[in-house]
């Protein structure tokens, strides 16, 4: 029974032996014998019973106990029974792959390349020596190409985008497999050219994820002309982030009008590249506004200056004017000096008041100073029809 139980523990993995004997000293060994009736001629397939001499061979095994394990196995060599067989001497096979030059059981095996595949050679190495397993990393590397090629599906649905090799200096094009969501390809730049030679190359290509990069697109169209080409999911979202901003932008002053209580809108925090292109507005801003000065006190006219710098008189006249440059910031909101009175106008407007020569001469009586065509703007917002003063033939062109 307990030999029964040692034959399982050592040689369940390898059937066709039987177990001699256990001697447990510094390391663990097991001797066995070959105890297989017959072998097959590795050259012709025929099996041989007869036996030309014996001999021994050692395979290492997974440590038992923390303690290494070798297997001491008595095998023959066979004699080729086959005349016409070129192969006269055999060494004996056995139906686990158990091939002469094998030194290392096959449990052994699959845990050397585990350890590979995960450390690598030097650190593989070094752990198997602490688990008793005594192998060079040279070893442990050489077990991993052991192993069977990955077969790769053939990608339909790809992603493109570009990743550094050093950031900011030189870039590659990573290619992912969208559906078993794996990188299948590195590529040395990120120009159209390179892009679209690797999709020539790869023709079963139907679906391509990209950025905005005209690069990538020309590639694309290049290399793959018949494949649908959609934006990644980050770039339409801030696609649409960016255009809802740039609108709602636009609309601040309708926007703060409509809300009557004149809460100010939270700003939005901005984003890096938001931050970069503000900063470089900014500085572009500082050179002119210097240059219009220097140029100033060199003598010239305003006109010399607008004409050399390309820029509005107005604008030189702004920055003569002012001593510094002022900050980019949020444009005053132009409602600013109708504010206070916009609850009265609402008010009025609500009772159906739709002269705005009415609303204007009201506001003033409260204090309003600004022009009519404030309280005309503001009117003309709201107007649904054309008001009674508008000539005939203005209200028939906006039909
Ligand atoms: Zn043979």
């Amino acid at each position: 029974m307990e030999n029964e139980a040692l034959t399982a523990l050592f040689l369940g993995q390898l059937p066709g032996f039987r177990l001699d004997t256990v001697q447990v000293a510094e390391t663990v060994v097991v001797i066995a014998t070959s105890i297989q009736p017959t072998s097959g001629c590795p050259t012709c397939g025929t099996s041989s019973a007869r036996v030309h001499s014996r001999y021994r061979r050692h395979l290492s095994d997974l440590p038992a106990g923390g303690t290494s394990v070798t297997l001491e196995l008595a095998v023959r060599r066979f004699v080729c029974q086959e005349p016409l067989c070129r192969q006269h001497i055999f060494c004996e096979r056995f139906v686990d792959g158990l091939t002469p030059s094998v030194r290392r059981s096959r449990r052994a095996l699959a845990v050397i390349q585990h350890v590979s595949v995960i450390l690598g050679g030097n650190a593989g190495a070094a752990l198997l020596k602490r688990m008793q397993c005594r192998v060079s990393a040279s070893t442990v590397l050489r077990a991993a190409r052991l192993l069977p090629p990955v077969v790769r599906s053939v990608p339909e649905v790809i992603g493109v985008d570009d990743f550094a090799f050093r950031r900011g200096h030189v870039y590659g094009t990573v290619i992912v497999d969208l559906e078993t969501r794996r990188p299948i390809e590195l590529l040395s730049d990120r120009s159209a050219s390179t892009l679209a030679a690797w999709l020539k190359q790869h023709p079963h290509i139907k679906i391509i994820s990209r950025d905005r990069s005209l690069e990538y697109e020309k590639g694309i169209c290049e290399g793959a002309p018949m494949a649908q080409q959609v934006l990644d999911r980050w770039h339409v979202l801030k696609n649409c982030r960016e255009a809802l901003e740039r609108q709602l932008a636009r609309d601040r002053t309708a926007i703060l009008e409509i809300c009557h209580d004149q809460v100010p809108l939270p700003s939005l925090p901005r984003t890096h590249s938001e931050q970069a292109r503000r900063s470089e507005r900014q500085q572009v801003r500082q050179q002119v506004f210097d240059r219009i000065h220097a140029l100033s006190i060199n003598g010239r006219s305003q006109r010399a200056i607008s004409r050399k710098l390309y820029v509005s008189r107005g604008r030189v006249r702004a920055a003569l004017t002012a001593k510094v440059q002022p900050p980019l910031g949020r444009q005053q909101s132009r409602s600013g000096i109708l504010a206070p009175f916009l609850s009265y106008l609402q008010h009025r407007f609500s009772q159906g008041e739709r002269n705005a020569g009415q609303l204007l001469r009201e506001v003033r009586q409260q204090g309003f100073s600004g022009s009519r065509k404030r309280v005309a703007q503001w009117m003309q917002m709201r107007r649904t029809a054309p008001a009674k003063t508008t000539p005939g033939p203005y209200v028939a062109m906006g039909r």
